[in-house]
């Protein structure tokens, strides 16, 4: 049995690295050297994004499947209810299984003008990733997203946990959390969720800076601004690359030890394909591969 909930309920820590469907062949072959670097660590489980438009949406089963066959990882595939029908979303699922792919993360997805914009549900097709939890349950392991400091639309940090008890009650096993910057935030999160009556694991979402550039994507990305005094300890190092570079990897590798003393169940890589930056943060917590 590799599903996914049942694998963190009875494991000590779960360590999971997130990946998305490269763009060319270029691009997957930095995907497979990420994978193949990664996969010594032995981690609970791997997950593949699902893309928001064109061609990369089959490329998620495909490199998926992949995973599936021909390494030892457990893997995951997303899937956003974006631009689909519910007869789609059932095909798309068949085609999980038929992949041999027993996990699933369950979104919504965002408008194409990114997480803050107006939603339109597609006709025949779901409002929210409540609807898709159910429609996956009972078939697959299904995961959902958590938001440390609540969805950019959500109206209150009370409903946005009552969101999050209704994919609960709809038969998800485990959530993961966009891209936490304090540990306050993520603590904040499981204590508001367990009030709500949440049960399930939430794993803390880790995405290390590297860059400055990379500051302001992660704020569309996220549809939140990164904290301004994270962002002042890396640029405080600005004009000099790997100063940035190596305070940003020390402040993920910090932020994933409160995490882990604060009682987080795991943590979950935001890898961008690439092994490098996970593997130093490991160097720093001590983990070996
Ligand atoms: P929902 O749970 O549907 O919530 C969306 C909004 O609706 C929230 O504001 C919520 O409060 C509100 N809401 C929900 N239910 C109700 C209700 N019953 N009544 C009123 N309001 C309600 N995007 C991709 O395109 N591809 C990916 O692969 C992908 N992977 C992700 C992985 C993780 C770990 C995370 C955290 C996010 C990921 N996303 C991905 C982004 C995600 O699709 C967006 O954050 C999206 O805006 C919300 O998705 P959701 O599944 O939480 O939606």
């Amino acid at each position: 049995e590799r599903g996914i909930g049942r694998l963190i309920r009875e494991g000590e820590r779960s360590f999971s690295f997130e990946f998305m469907p490269p763009k060319d062949p270029a691009g997957e072959e930095q995907l497979w050297q990420a994978i193949r670097e990664l996969e010594p660590y032995r981690p609970t489980f791997v997950s593949v994004t699902y893309g928001a438009g064109g061609s990369t949406r089959d490329t998620t089963a495909r490199i998926t499947g992949r995973i599936a066959r021909e390494t030892s990882l457990v893997p995951m595939a997303h899937l956003t209810c974006v631009g689909h029908t519910r007869a789609e979303l059932e095909g798309i699922l068949d085609s999980y299984a038929a992949a041999g792919i027993g996990n699933v993360l369950a979104l919504r997805g965002d408008p194409q003008d990114g997480p803050r914009a107006d939603w339109l549900p597609t006709p025949g097709g779901f409002t929210y990733a409540c609807e898709l939890v159910e429609l996956a349950a009972g078939r697959f392991s299904v995961g959902v997203a958590a938001f440390s400091e609540g969805h950019p639309a959500a109206e209150s940090l009370e409903s946005d946990v009552r969101v999050l008890l209704d994919k609960q009650r709809a038969g998800a096993e485990f959530a993961i959390t966009d891209m936490v910057f304090r540990s306050s935030d993520y603590l904040g999160l499981v204590e508001r969720a367990g009030r709500a009556g949440v049960e399930i694991p939430i794993l803390p979402g880790i995405m290390p800076i590297l860059n400055l550039g990379q500051v302001r994507r992660m704020a569309e990305l996220s549809g939140r601004d990164v904290p301004p005094d994270v962002v002042a300890r890396v640029a405080a190092h600005e004009g000099d690359p790997a100063a940035v570079r190596a305070e940003g990897i020390a402040m993920a590798a910090e932020l994933c030890e409160a995490l882990l003393d604060g009682g987080a169940p795991g943590l979950h890589f935001y890898t961008l394909n690439r092994s490098r930056a996970t593997r130093e943060i490991f160097a720093a917590l001590r983990i070996s591969a």
